[in-house]
Parts: C-alpha cells; sequence; structure tokens
C-alpha cells in the first residue's frame, strides 16, 4: 500500500499560508491549517480553528499533522518548547524563532555572530535614550522589540520626551526598548533564503523592496544595480544567520544599503516573506514550496530566475469597499501580462489585500504592468 503523504500543519491562517496551499496541492502533500478565525485567508485549507497562545489548542494540532511550521511568529515559545519537549517536529525550531521574536534578541545573537547591524542599544530609561541620541546625531530609531509588525512599534525619536508612552509602560514590552541608529539608506534590500533541517542552504538573488508608511509595497528582482560584491556579501549573510540561529524553512533578511557603503541587517523573518512573493512566478521554485520542501527536509528546488524581471506591487486596500473580483474584467484585459493574487481578505485602508507579479525582459515595463494593474484592482 502506498505510503501517506507527509501532513504540514501550518498555524495561522493568513496569506502565506493561504500560497503555501498552492504547491502543497501540486507536491501531493497534505496541508493543515489551525487559523484564527473560519473565514481566514487559509480557509481552504483550515481544519482547525483556535487561539495558538493555548499549549492545549496547538498540541491537539500537533496530533495530526508530521511537522509544525508557520504562517506568523506570533505562537509563544513556552507553548512550542513544550511541544518539542514533547518530540513533536517544530520548523523553524523554537530556538530559532526567539530571535525573530524578540528584536533586541535578535540584536544580541547577531552582534555575537559579527554580522553588521546598525548601532543599536538595549534602554531601560529616559536618561540612556537621551544619551544614545546624543551619540547618534540628534535621532535615533526606537523599536518595541516585541510585536511590532509593518512599522507599528517603530519610531523616530530626537529626545526621550517623544517616547514617554514607552518609557512609562516598559513592561508591556518585556522591561526594555530597542534604540538603533537612523541609518541613512539609500535603499531596502531583502534576502531570500531556504536551509534544511539537514543543512542543506539556497538563497534567491537579491531585491529590493520598497516601502510607504512602514509597509512594503513594491519589490523589484533582481535589485536593480546591485555590484557582484553586495550579491556576495548578502547571500553570505543570510547564510550566517541561518545556520548561526538555527533557521530552517525560508529566511528573509531585511537589509539597508547605507550611503556610506554599508549593508546592515535590519530584520529577520522566518517564513516566507513579502519580499519573496515575486518567486511565484519569478523562480524556478517559489519560496512557498521551498519552504514545504524544506521544513520536510526534502531536497531543495532551483532559485533560478525564469524571467529577466521579476516586479511585485501589493494590493494595500484603498477603503472599505474594494473588490478585485469585480474588477477583474476591466484588469484582465488592460494588463493580460498580470498575475494577480487575491488574499480573500474583507477590504480595509492600508490593509494587504493582495498582491500582483509581472515578469519581463525589462524593469520599466515590469513595474509599469504591474503597477497599472494594481490601480485597476484598487481603484477601478
Ligand atoms: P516592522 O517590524 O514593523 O517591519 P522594521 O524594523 O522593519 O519594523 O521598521 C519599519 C521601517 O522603518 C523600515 O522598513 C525602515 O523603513 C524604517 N527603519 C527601521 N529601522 C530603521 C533604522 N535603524 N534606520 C532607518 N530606518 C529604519
Amino acid at each position: 500500500m502506498a505510503k501517506q503523504p507527509p501532513r504540514i500543519g501550518v498555524i495561522g491562517g493568513g496569506q502565506l499560508a493561504r500560497m503555501m496551499t498552492a504547491p502543497a496541492i501540486n507536491l501531493g502533500l497534505e496541508i493543515k491549517v489551525l487559523a484564527e478565525a473560519a473565514d481566514s485567508s487559509a480557509k481552504l485549507a483550515t481544519t482547525q480553528i483556535g487561539d495558538y497562545n493555548l499549549l492545549e489548542v496547538v498540541r491537539q494540532f500537533a496530533r495530526t499533522v508530521d511537522v509544525i511550521t508557520f504562517d506568523h511568529e506570533h505562537v509563544p515559545l513556552k507553548v512550542l518548547e513544550a511541544l518539542e519537549a514533547e518530540g513533536v517536529n517544530v520548523q523553524p525550531p523554537s530556538k530559532a524563532l526567539a530571535f525573530a521574536q524578540n528584536k533586541l534578541n535578535m540584536r544580541q545573537k547577531l552582534g555575537a555572530l559579527g554580522l553588521p547591524m546598525p548601532a543599536w542599544a538595549e534602554i531601560r530609561d529616559a536618561s540612556s535614550l537621551d544619551d544614545f541620541i546624543a551619540a547618534n546625531g540628534g535621532v535615533a530609531i526606537l523599536k518595541t522589540p516585541i510585536g511590532g509588525y509593518d512599522g507599528k512599534g517603530v519610531r523616530v525619536v530626537r529626545s526621550a520626551a517623544d517616547a514617554i508612552d514607552w518609557l512609562d509602560n516598559l513592561a508591556d514590552f518585556g522591561g526594555s526598548l530597542l534604540a538603533e541608529e537612523k541609518v541613512d539608506f539609500v535603499r531596502e534590500l531583502a534576502q531570500l533564503s531556504a536551509r534544511r533541517p539537514s543543512g542543506e542552504f539556497v538563497s534567491w538573488p537579491l531585491v529590493e523592496t520598497i516601502q510607504e508608511n512602514g509597509v512594503c509595497s513594491v519589490v523589484l528582482a533582481p535589485a536593480p544595480n546591485a555590484p557582484d560584491e553586495i550579491l556576495a556579501k548578502t547571500t553570505a549573510i543570510a547564510e550566517q544567520v541561518a545556520q548561526g540561529l538555527g533557521v530552517t524553512g525560508v529566511l528573509a533578511v531585511e537589509m539597508f544599503e547605507a550611503r556610506d557603503g554599508r549593508i546592515v541587517i535590519n530584520e529577520l523573518a522566518m517564513r516566507p516573506h513579502n519580499s519573496g512573493h515575486f518567486s511565484i512566478e519569478g523562480s524556478v521554485t517559489s519560496q512557498f514550496e521551498q519552504h514545504l520542501r524544506a521544513v520536510l527536509d526534502l531536497p531543495l528546488g532551483s532559485t533560478a530566475p525564469r524571467a529577466a524581471h521579476s516586479v511585485m506591487v501589493n494590493l494595500l486596500g484603498v477603503d472599505d469597499k474594494n473588490d478585485f473580483v469585480q474588477a477583474y474584467a476591466k484588469a484582465l484585459v488592460a494588463h493580460p501580462e498580470a498575475k494577480i493574487h487575491t488574499y480573500g481578505k474583507g477590504p480595509r485602508a492600508g490593509r494587504k489585500m493582495g498582491h500582483v507579479t509581472v515578469v519581463a525582459d525589462s524593469v520599466e515595463h515590469a513595474l509599469a504592468e504591474a503597477r497599472g494593474a494594481a490601480a485597476v484592482l484598487l481603484r477601478g
């Protein structure tokens, strides 16, 4: 009798879980999702609805699958550690996720590995923040170490007075804050990679990410005009992070290219990432397929590009009436090269509701087509 296909359990029912579903179907893998609500983006693969903060809920889910992985990084470490102690296969493991959940832990660990970062300090009171600001040109970026995403929990400060509300409530953030040098950057870059538990490591071409109001809006793959020495640097950084932190599955390393030429690490994501959505059409192996292969410890696929340029434009909600499917007739006829992905989410201003990718010989053409399609989808 044929063996049962491996069963992958994804915690979190967002668009990342949704986009893992297609390659799971193609490869004949079973995918199950533990979602927060019945109408999540990943409802097609949802087998359980429940609160991922509760050990018993996640334990019950873990019993139905062979490996647990994630759509987000918020499952409490205590829950994962308890399951690992019971023999549950968690990928990436809790010891790696600890560094993605807490930006201070991440900075400490990357520092110990000698990796390039902005100047930073742990802040426990107003005077140490004022000292840090004075030592860094009169300005700093202040971050809450836990719970931030899409620019929430990140603030430009010129004096401790700008952060009184956070300093007065340090207990809400684990007892301290992270202050960073405000990097004068020419652009933001992201290096996507994947690693198997048994060690195999691959990386995709470096990409440039463009943000609007702290949210990723456009990704250019490959990053335009990136010299070989930068590419060598960013892939080496990704490999050192993946190995040094014991990351498995897909890893995104977000970086700044500083005006003074430094490449410094901003953030880590230990799961498929917005900067890698282009890979669905733009790479031989998408980040979503690769993540499934990696967490199952299967051989990894080629990350070679399938086109000279891929451009991804996020569909960020304009209002609470956006309805992409309504706009399909017009968008599809005007932009036949556009590959449209919608996440099945209710419309809301600023919400990531989908994305469009165009692959082409020229970056200008890909960008114009992707932006054109996005404009029709968002504004009719
Ligand atoms: P989040 O966890 O919300 O994604 P990030 O740490 O990525 O937060 O910061 C969000 C944005 O703020 C970044 O994309 C970047 O534009 C800006 N930013 C963050 N840290 C710095 C820094 N040290 N110097 C300059 N800009 C920064």
